[in-house]
Formats: C-alpha cells, structure tokens, sequence
C-alpha cells in the first residue's frame, strides 16, 4: 500500500487561545483568518489573497501549534506534512505527491496546507546534499512553486511552512506570490512563558498558590514545547511519589532533567 503523504484534519479544535504569547505572530495570522472565513469580501475590488506565508523560528516555539490555530479558528481544513518526509520518499513520487496534496485542498477549499521543516525540500537548488537525491528534491521543489503559481485568484487556499532556517531556503521560494510573507516566532520571554505555564498547568492537579512567576523566572530559554514538557514530566514526578498533588519541588526537579536533556543534546550538536 501506498505510503501515507500527507494528513488531512478535518475539524481541528485548536484555536489562538491555546497559544500563548507570540501576540505579533496572532496578530498577522489573523488577517489570513478573515481571508478564509470570507474570501470573497477580499476579492471583490480586485485584490488578490496571498498565497503563502513562512513562519520562522526556532525549534519548538508553536509554528506547528499556530497553523493549526489558523485552521481551528477559520473552520477550514488542515494539510499538513512534513518536508523531510519528502526526502525520505521513493524516487520519483515527490513531485506527483505535491500534484495530489494541492488537487485535495483545492477540492475542500478554502482550506490550509501546512509544510513543516520546508528547508529539507526548499534549500537552494544546485547545492549538494549528502542525501544524493538532490535531483528528486530539485523536482519536489519545482512542482510546489508551480502549484503555487497555478493557483487561480478564486483558489482560496493559503499555504503555511515553518523553518527554522530561513537563511537556506532557496530565493525562489520567497518571491511575490509565494510565500511572500515572513512571520517570526521566537523563544518566549519572560511573561510569554508564564502564560505558556498558565495553559499547559490547567490540566495538572497542583497545589494551590504555585508560584508562576518563578517557574517563568527557572526557565529562561526554553521554548513552548519544553516548558510543555516541564509541566508534563513534574507530573510524573509528583505521581512517582504518591503526592496527590503537583508541587514546587516536582517543577524544579523537572526543570532540571530538561535542562540536562537539552544540554546533551547541545553536546552531540557541537
Ligand atoms: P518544530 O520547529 O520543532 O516543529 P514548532 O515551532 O512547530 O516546532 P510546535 O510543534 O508547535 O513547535 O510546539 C510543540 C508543542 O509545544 C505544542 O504542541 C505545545 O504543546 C507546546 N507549545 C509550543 N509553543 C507554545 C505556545 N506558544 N503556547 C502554548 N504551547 C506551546
């Protein structure tokens, strides 16, 4: 059988109330919200809706959490797939996949499609990679800009991708009427963290009175998904101990066992 390519959702739940912080990021998202809602009052004098947009940033801050954010608050549905699962696909299929994934949305228009880790498929034509399927990339690459080319004013739907290596994708990508438009999404700060916390401790049990404050204040340089991690393994924690409920101490244990995964994992980078 044949390998899956893409995921489709229907009904994606997920809305920019589970996305905390990232406040600029919400703010130009919104605006491809309102083109999908209602395509038709943005076309009528003759303006064209874009047709993709980068979401750029480091691993982990909620690119993924925030397309899906577009889809779940716009009621349309999600595409999505990952560009390395591109590379890693039989010779020969890259191009006609990309041919099936646009030909589905466009039938369930207006819908998003959501291309994470765009870099594995979107580098810079004629570099070499270590992969040796170079060319099979080339024409991956090739038949996702034609798509986008192709898409008619009355194709409502809008490309998403997510990299966290803006810097290698390849010109062509970024031209007008492509993914034109760039949105960043950066490692919380301080106060985003804490509202990071509030969302991913509203399903824990804890103990009343946690201090937020200086959870946000332990975790300077984590991401969403760490501090989502955080939240998750302190429960563990408290449970491995038979508490009944999640308490400082779990949080800080749990801070320092991410701390040490994520310093292994700089080690093997370095
Ligand atoms: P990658 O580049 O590694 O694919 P990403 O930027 O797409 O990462 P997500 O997959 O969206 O990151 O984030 C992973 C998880 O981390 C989310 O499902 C969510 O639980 C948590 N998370 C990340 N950022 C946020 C945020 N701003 N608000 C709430 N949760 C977040």
């Amino acid at each position: 059988s044949k390998a899956k390519l893409f995921d489709e959702k229907t009904d994606v739940k997920i809305t920019f109330k589970d996305v905390a912080g990232l406040e600029g990021a919400k703010e130009e998202v919104q605006e491809i919200v309102e083109f999908l809602k209602n395509p038709e009052k943005y076309t009528t004098l003759g303006g064209k809706i874009p047709k993709g947009a980068l979401l750029v940033g480091p691993p982990g801050t909620g690119k993924t959490l925030l397309a899906k954010a577009v889809a779940g608050e716009a009621k349309v549905p999600f595409f999505s797939l990952s560009g390395s699962d591109f590379v890693e696909m039989f010779v020969g299929v890259g191009a006609s996949r990309v041919r099936d994934l646009f030909k589905q949305a466009k039938d369930k228009s207006p819908a998003i499609i959501f291309i994470d880790e765009i870099d594995a498929v979107g580098r810079a034509r004629g570099k070499n990679n270590f992969s040796g399927s170079n060319d099979e990339r080339e024409n991956t690459l090739n038949q996702l800009l034609t798509e986008m080319d192709g898409f008619g004013t009355n194709t409502h739907v809008i490309v998403l991708a997510a990299t966290n290596r803006a810097d290698v994708l390849d010109k062509a990508l970024m031209r007008a009427g492509r993914f034109d438009r760039q949105i960043y999404v950066d490692l919380p700060d301080i106060r985003e963290r804490k509202e990071i916390f509030e969302v991913h401790l509203k399903p824990l049990k804890k103990v009343d009175g946690l201090d937020i404050d200086f959870l946000a204040k332990q975790t300077p340089g984590f991401s969403g998904a760490d501090i989502a991690n955080v939240c998750n393994e302190a429960a563990l924690i408290a449970a491995r101990n038979n508490k009944t409920a999640v308490d400082k101490q779990d949080f800080l244990d749990a801070v320092d066992r991410i701390v040490g995964g994520l310093e292994k994992k700089n080690k093997i980078v370095t």
